[in-house]
C-alpha cells in the first residue's frame, strides 16, 4: 500500500484513528497544530491531551453504556483505552487516569510506530486529493472551520452546542403526561401526537421558577461568550428576565388539553420531543441550560411526570464545532459530497473523550480497509460503537441534532424483557451481552488484515 492516510488532529479521535490505521499496515501522517497553534483548553503539545476532567467515566461493562464502549475498545486493541489502563488512578467504579503520563505515552507510542509520522502544522483546507480523516474536535481552528462551512453550508456546521436534557422515554410517568402537538397540528396521527406534554399548576410553576433562579450554574470558559447563544437562551436566563417569560416562551400552555384532567387548564406546560427514530429518547424543548448537573436533575424532577426521570444526557452550552452528521456523513463516516474525506471524534456530533476516541477507532479501521482495497462489514448496530455511529449518521433527528453521549437509549430494544426501573439490571446485562457478541464477531472478520500488518 503506497498511499498515505492523512489524519488532522491528534486528540482523542485522531490519535486512536492513527493507531488503528497504522496497525492495519497503512502509512499515516498525523497533522497536529499544537504546540505552534494552541486552543483555549489545551495546555501542551502532546497528543491525546485531556482538556478538562481526568475521567473516562464508568468502567462497568455490564450495566453502563460507556463502560461497554471501554470493553469494546480494549477488545480492538485501542490505544486510548490500553494506555488509560496503564495510568489508572483509584476512582471507585470510574476509570480516572493520571493525565500527563497518559498523554506522554500516547505521544510516545505514536511517534515510535514505524507507520506513523507526526507533522506539527495547522491544516486550513479540505484537500481534493488523497485519503483524509478530520478529527479536529470541538475547538477546530478558525480557518479550517471556515473551509468546512464552505463545503457543507454554514447551517450544517455549528460552533457551539446548546443541549437540552434528554430523558429516557420509559422513565416518564404517562399517568400525568400526554402526547399532543399544539392545536393538534399535523397531517398524520404521528405528527398530531409529536410532543409529550407535562402540565404545571400555578404553585408548581412558581416553585419551579424559584428553583431555576437559585440553582448552581457553571461559568463560561475563557474564549466562550454569551454571544454564542443568541436566540438560544438558557432556560435559567429566560427565568431571570421575568417570572412570566417562560410561560410566554417554551412553557406556554396554549393549544393543549390535558386528557387526564380535561376540565383544568394547565398554568404552564413543559414539552418534550422525540430525539431518535427508535422513540426511546425525548429532549425537553427549549431547556438548554448552564445549570450544574446535580442542580439540573433536582430542578427537572420538579416537572410533573418527570419525578422519576432518568437522563440519557443532561443539558449544557459549550463552545463546540460539530457537523450535522445525519445529513452530511454516510454510514462509513465519509463526507457524502467528498468521499475521500472522513470525519471522526467530537466534530461528528458525539460528546466525550471516550465517544470521540471510539469514533476515531472506527474511522481508522474503515479508512484502512478501504485503502487496502477491501471494505469492512457494516459496524454492528447492536454494539456500542455501532449504536453511536448509527445514531449520528442516520438514527438521530437531523433538524434538532445535538451532540450525543453513548447511552442505552441508542440501542435497539430487546423483545421479551421486563420494562421500567425493576427490569433495568436484567435489560442492561442483555444489551451488553448482545453488544459484546456482535462486536467480537465484527472484529473477527478483520483479524487476518490486522495480523498481516503486524
Ligand atoms: C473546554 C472543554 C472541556 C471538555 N471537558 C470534557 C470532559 O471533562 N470530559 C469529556 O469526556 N469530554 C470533555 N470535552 C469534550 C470532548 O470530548 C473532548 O474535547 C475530546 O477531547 C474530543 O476529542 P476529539 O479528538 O474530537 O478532539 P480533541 O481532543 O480536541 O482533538 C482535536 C485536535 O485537533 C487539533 N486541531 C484543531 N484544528 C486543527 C487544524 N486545523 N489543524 C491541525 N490540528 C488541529 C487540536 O489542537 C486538537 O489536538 C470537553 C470539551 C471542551 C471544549
Amino acid at each position: 500500500m503506497t498511499e498515505e492516510l492523512h489524519i488532522v488532529g491528534g486528540g482523542m479521535a485522531g490519535s486512536e484513528a492513527a493507531w488503528q490505521a497504522a496497525r492495519h499496515g497503512v502509512s499515516v501522517v498525523l497533522h497536529e497544530m499544537r504546540p505552534q497553534r494552541g486552543t483555549f483548553a489545551h495546555k501542551t503539545g502532546n497528543l491525546g491531551e485531556m482538556v478538562c476532567s481526568n475521567s473516562f467515566r464508568s468502567d462497568d461493562d455490564e450495566q453502563n453504556a460507556v463502560g461497554l464502549l471501554h470493553w469494546e475498545m480494549r477488545a480492538a486493541d485501542g490505544l486510548v483505552m490500553t494506555t488509560a489502563d496503564r495510568h489508572r488512578l483509584p476512582a471507585g467504579g470510574a476509570l480516572a487516569v493520571d493525565r500527563e503520563p497518559f498523554a506522554e505515552d500516547i505521544t510516545g507510542a505514536l511517534r515510535a510506530h514505524p507507520n506513523v509520522r507526526v507533522s506539527h502544522e495547522e491544516v486550513t483546507e479540505l484537500p481534493d486529493e488523497g485519503q483524509w480523516i478530520f478529527a479536529t474536535g470541538p475547538l477546530t481552528s478558525e480557518a479550517l472551520g471556515a473551509a468546512i462551512a464552505r463545503e457543507t453550508g454554514s447551517e450544517a456546521l455549528a460552533f457551539f452546542d446548546a443541549i437540552a436534557p434528554i430523558v429516557y422515554a420509559e422513565s416518564i410517568d404517562m399517568s400525568q403526561a400526554w402526547m399532543q402537538s399544539r392545536y393538534d397540528k399535523g397531517e398524520t396521527e404521528d405528527e398530531r401526537r409529536a410532543y409529550l406534554n407535562c402540565p404545571m399548576d400555578r404553585a408548581t410553576y412558581e416553585a419551579f421558577v424559584d428553583a431555576l433562579l437559585a440553582a448552581d450554574k457553571t461559568e463560561f470558559h475563557e474564549g466562550e461568550t454569551a454571544g454564542y447563544f443568541d436566540g438560544c437562551l438558557p432556560v435559567e436566563v429566560m427565568a431571570e428576565r421575568g417570572r412570566e417569560t417562560l410561560r410566554h416562551g417554551p412553557m406556554k400552555p396554549v393549544g393543549l388539553t390535558n386528557p387526564h384532567k380535561p376540565e383544568e387548564k394547565p398554568y404552564a406546560v413543559v414539552q418534550l420531543r422525540r430525539d431518535n427514530a427508535l422513540g426511546t429518547l425525548f429532549n425537553i424543548v427549549g431547556f438548554q441550560t448552564k445549570m450544574k448537573y446535580g442542580a439540573q436533575t433536582e430542578v427537572l424532577r420538579m416537572i410533573p411526570g418527570l419525578e422519576n426521570a432518568r437522563f440519557a444526557r443532561l443539558g449544557g452550552i459549550h463552545r463546540n464545532t460539530f457537523l450535522n452528521a445525519p445529513t452530511l456523513l454516510d454510514d462509513r463516516m465519509r463526507l457524502r459530497s467528498r468521499p475521500n474525506i472522513r470525519f471522526a471524534g467530537q466534530i461528528t456530533g458525539v460528546e466525550g473523550y471516550v465517544e470521540s476516541a471510539a469514533m476515531g477507532l472506527l474511522a481508522g479501521r474503515l479508512a484502512a480497509a478501504e485503502m487496502g482495497g477491501g471494505s469492512l462489514a457494516p459496524v454492528p448496530q447492536d454494539s456500542a460503537h455501532g449504536a453511536l455511529v448509527h445514531h449520528i449518521t442516520g438514527g438521530a433527528e437531523a433538524k434538532t441534532f445535538q451532540p450525543m453521549n453513548v447511552n442505552f437509549g441508542l440501542f435497539r430494544p430487546l423483545e421479551g424483557l421486563r420494562g421500567g426501573r425493576k427490569g433495568r439490571r436484567e435489560r442492561y446485562k442483555a444489551y451488553t451481552d448482545r453488544a459484546k457478541a456482535a462486536w467480537t464477531d465484527w472484529l473477527a472478520t478483520q483479524a487476518p488484515a490486522a495480523a498481516a500488518a503486524e
